[in-house]
């Protein structure tokens, strides 16, 4: 059974294993303070579909919010990295032993686990999360993970929980992700603005939903906003990984707004190969080649890229590092990984494959990018 509508979310058997993320403008009140009784009554709910049978893992926002009321921070701790960071050391403590109480209530055990953005973009390590995340679950805890704001520095954070969210459920292969934000779901304008109306169902991340999007988040408390909502889908999707959101601001959100129908769902594309769904969730890249047409549409035929339709090597990268493979309209066509240094691709660029041994002196890899190594986008 395959999730097509947003109550699949809740069911065990479309949706084994469901990843939910809480906003810091739902879980922290405008007091700076937890909204206690609305997070008692969303734990009572995640402890009911463990009870039936669902796996749930959670991605919590708010330590920056709850950590920067205590320190007395302006600008809800963001107004600069080092006053994020500081605030988010605070507020973390307060926020997993939050998660500990209330889900102790129910007799279930709470997981912490923080991380950056390198734990997830480097293989070993997002293997490493895969293990954890897995023993976890199979002891019987309900994981709750959150960015690991206090060491993260501008280049090497996420910066919001939805895409953390969407990345975390590939690691644990979840089937679903599930964002409870403060809007109910992806407007096809302004949401302000006369006649804009929900989009209940999206296939695809298209150029035209993108522009869907009004950078920004309209409670100040937290950095998601619609745009790293649509990334977070964007990323689930090549994974196989629906993606739905939901207005969180309801006491009881998920049997709320799942048995209206209210919110928008963002369908998967096909399930994709473990390591591929990894290489097409990463998000930073060392490098890129540029390709012609023809190299474009053998690409799309399902051919590994060869030297000869390479126009340009930009940035610096290894051989096995991911690099981006740009079109000739300057589109990301594809992610996947370099066969050679940059600087030896680069002295292949335009030439066919047998001229690889004669330019470089040693006996070349057949591809740029061997096509079990790469994944369109
Ligand atoms: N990790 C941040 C925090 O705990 C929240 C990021 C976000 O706003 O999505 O405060």
């Amino acid at each position: 059974m395959k999730i097509s509508a947003l109550n699949d979310l809740t069911d065990p058997v479309a949706c084994p294993l469901l990843v939910l993320k809480v906003g810091s403008a739902l879980l922290v009140g405008t007091d700076g303070e937890p909204r206690g009784q609305w997070l008692s009554a969303l734990v009572a709910e995640i402890a009911a579909a463990r009870a039936r049978g669902q796996q749930v893992i959670v991605v919590s926002s708010g330590a920056i919010a709850l950590g920067a009321r205590r320190l007395g921070m302006e600008k809800g701790g963001r107004g600069r990295l080092a006053d994020a960071q500081a605030a988010a050391s605070v507020g973390q403590i307060a926020l997993a032993g939050l998660w500990a109480e209330l889900f102790a209530g129910h007799g279930l055990i709470a997981a912490q686990i923080l991380l950056t953005l390198d734990d997830l973009e480097d293989r070993r390590r997002y293997l490493n999360a895969t293990a954890t995340l897995g023993r976890l679950l199979a002891a019987g805890a309900v994981p709750v993970i959150n960015e690991n704001d206090s060491v993260a520095t501008n280049e090497i954070r996420f910066g919001d929980n939805d895409r953390l969210a969407a990345r975390v459920a590939q690691a644990a292969g979840a089937n679903g992700v599930l964002l409870l934000s403060d809007i109910d779901g992806l407007y096809d304008r302004d949401p302000r603005e006369a006649g804009a109306a929900r989009v209940p169902l999206v296939r695809g991340i298209t150029a035209e939903i993108l522009a869907m999007a009004t950078p920004g988040s309209s409670s100040g408390l937290g950095s998601g906003g619609m745009t790293s909502k649509l990334q977070a889908a964007e990323i689930a999707g090549l994974a196989g990984i629906a993606l739905g959101i939901v207005d969180g601001r309801p006491e009881a959100p998920i049997g709320r707004a799942l048995g209206e129908g209210s919110g928008t769902l963002f369908l998967p594309r096909g399930r994709k190969q473990a390591r591929k769904a990894w290489l097409g969730g990463r998000m930073r890249m060392k490098g890129a080649v540029h390709i012609d047409a023809g190299a474009a549409k053998a690409l799309a035929g399902g051919s590994s890229l060869l030297s000869a339709g390479v126009v340009e090597v930009t940035g610096q990268f290894r051989r096995g590092d991911v690099i981006s493979v740009i079109g000739p309209k300057g589109e990301t066509l594809a992610r996947g990984l370099a066969e050679y240094d940059s600087g030896d691709c680069a002295k292949l660029v335009g030439h066919s494959t047998h001229r690889h041994a004669a330019i470089l002196g040693y006996t070349p890899r057949s591809a740029i990018i061997h096509r079990d190594q790469m994944v369109l986008l």
